[in-house]
């Protein structure tokens, strides 16, 4: 037996903060960060006698996804109490949908090497996030730790996948296309450093050949796609290891060290919690009217996978490069304008592919913040297409350009970098380097072809780089083969 033999399978549980401005069951502002406790009630701090209220805008916004991820949108579903003790946790219990969730039976396509996969989704449900524990230490007082209710009753919702992705590749593309549909949809900012976005990973290993999944394993809170891929990763070769070495695999809970890469066991089932979940009284099960459904649907925007296929059929990109600027809204949006103004689809997708993200990744800027605008990006192209300058030109002053956020017009007026497209001074300036080199001249006449670029570059070089590179390229052909 060896690796070829067995293959991984995995199913993610992903939690994403919702981008409302008030918590799922109070009033409280759900900004991140804040003086601690400062944004919490009666109600998020779980005080006897508190009722909860649930905010309509989360519901939309588990509708919105539900939809989006092509779920079967309940029309009745229950919030639940998810039982367990925990300090960050003022009521002992979580609100939850556990039976009866909002969304079930959806699916999520992704991209492997250009080959669509579909991952079926399970379920999508609500729930409230737990507070925050700070953990201090003091020369006078040892450890201690801190409770911050602020992100308390903050709204999740939770997306569960089936078992159907089957490498760690496969993990982070569908997470990857799980938070571009949630950032397009504007219901969670898909921050995974902040928290806002995460992932618990459930990994087992079986043999090809077999139909029954293994035992699986599960690592909780993974906050950067490279966790996610290490260690699933680790986890297959772990477990595969230790099955043919004879041993099962148990089910556990698993921590990941990002340091070292490898995981640890946290807690086994047996440790497992048993939540003795039940519908929680204080709140009505939801009815959600097909009214509201359809209201909803008609609102959704276009989504990153039918703005992909869009890129391709409507401005003739490759998918490599749909692919790149679909995968940043801002950047599609940023691509669409610059379009719109230039009518060149593939050469605005080369500049913003190499150019622009070069910038933008240098400085941390995000597409919308570019000092270069869309307009002076499509100015830039014409200036190219109508031969004012060359390419060479163009992205020797694109860094300045995007410094500046000045018009590429002014610019290359500011320059004086016009280019030379003026055949006298141009047969002038190859003449003179021609009449300079006379053994290259023989050598290439008798054959030494490659020497052309020395040519060009020599003429170039004279014309400060400003010369008409296909004027340039054909008169000195011309030349060179002409009078010999
Ligand atoms: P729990 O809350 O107990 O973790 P959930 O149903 O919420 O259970 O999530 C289970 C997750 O584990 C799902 O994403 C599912 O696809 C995945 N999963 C279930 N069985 C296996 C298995 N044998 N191997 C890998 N992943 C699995
Ligand atoms: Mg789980
Ligand atoms: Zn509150």
């Amino acid at each position: 037996m060896n690796y070829n033999d067995y293959e991984g399978v995995m199913g993610l549980e992903v939690h994403a903060h919702l981008l409302t401005e008030s918590k799922i069951f109070c009033g409280c502002s759900t900004k991140f960060g804040g003086e601690p406790n400062s944004h919490t009630c009666p109600t998020c701090m779980g005080l006897p006698g508190a009722l909860p209220v649930l905010n309509k805008k989360v519901v939309d916004f588990a509708i919105k996804l539900g939809l989006a991820l092509h779920c079967t949108i309940n029309r009745k579903s229950i919030f639940a109490r998810k039982n367990y003790y925990y300090p960050d946790l003022p009521k002992a219990y979580q609100i939850s949908q556990y039976e009866e969730p909002i969304c079930s039976n959806g699916y999520l396509d992704i991209f492997m090497n250009g080959e669509k996969k579909r991952i079926r989704v399970l379920r999508v449900h609500m729930e409230e996030d737990a507070g925050k524990l700070v953990h201090e230490s003091t020369i006078e007082a040892s450890t201690y730790s801190l409770v911050d209710y602020n992100r308390s009753s903050v709204p999740l919702l939770e997306i569960v996948s089936e078992p159907d992705l089957s490498t760690p590749e496969e993990a982070v593309l569908y997470l990857k296309a799980l938070r571009d549909v949630l950032v397009y949809l504007e219901i969670c900012d898909g921050n995974m450093e902040e928290g806002s976005f995460r992932c618990d990973a459930n990994v087992s290993v079986k043999r090809k050949s077999d139909t029954k999944l293994g035992t699986r394993t599960e690592m909780k809170n993974l906050n950067s796609f490279r966790s996610v891929e290490k260690s699933l990763a680790y986890e297959i070769t772990r477990q595969i290891d230790l099955v043919k070495q004879g041993g099962t695999v148990i089910q556990e809970t698993r921590l990941f060290n990002v340091d070292e890469g490898i995981t640890y066991s946290m807690r086994g089932k047996e440790e497992a919690h048993d939540y003795r979940y039940f519908p929680d009284p204080d709140l009505l099960p939801l009815i959600v009217d097909d009214q509201w459904i359809e209201e909803i649907r008609e609102g959704l925007p276009e989504l990153p996978m039918a703005k992909m296929e869009r890129f391709m059929t409507d401005h003739g990109l490759p998918r490599y490069d749909a692919e790149i600027l679909v995968s940043d809204k801002e950047l599609a949006d940023y691509f669409e304008e610059t379009v719109r103004l230039c009518k060149e689809p593939k050469t605005a997708s080369n500049w913003i592919m190499t150019e622009l993200l070069r910038e933008l990744k240098n400085g941390n800027i995000s597409p919308k913040d570019s000092p270069l605008s869309p307009a002076h990006l499509a100015e830039l192209l014409s200036l190219i297409k109508d031969g004012t300058i060359n390419i060479k030109i163009g992205k020797e002053i694109f860094p300045e350009l995007y410094e500046r956020g000045i018009s590429p017009k002014e610019l290359v007026k500011e320059k004086g970098l016009v280019q030379i497209s003026d055949e006298t001074a141009i047969v002038a300036m190859i003449d003179a380097i021609l009449a300079k080199c006379p053994r290259e001249v023989e050598e290439f006449r008798a054959g030494k072809d490659k020497l052309l670029g020395f040519f060009v570059g020599q003429v170039m070089k004279e014309a400060r780089g400003k010369a008409n590179p296909k004027l340039l390229n054909e008169l000195l052909m011309g030349r060179l083969k002409g009078s010999g």
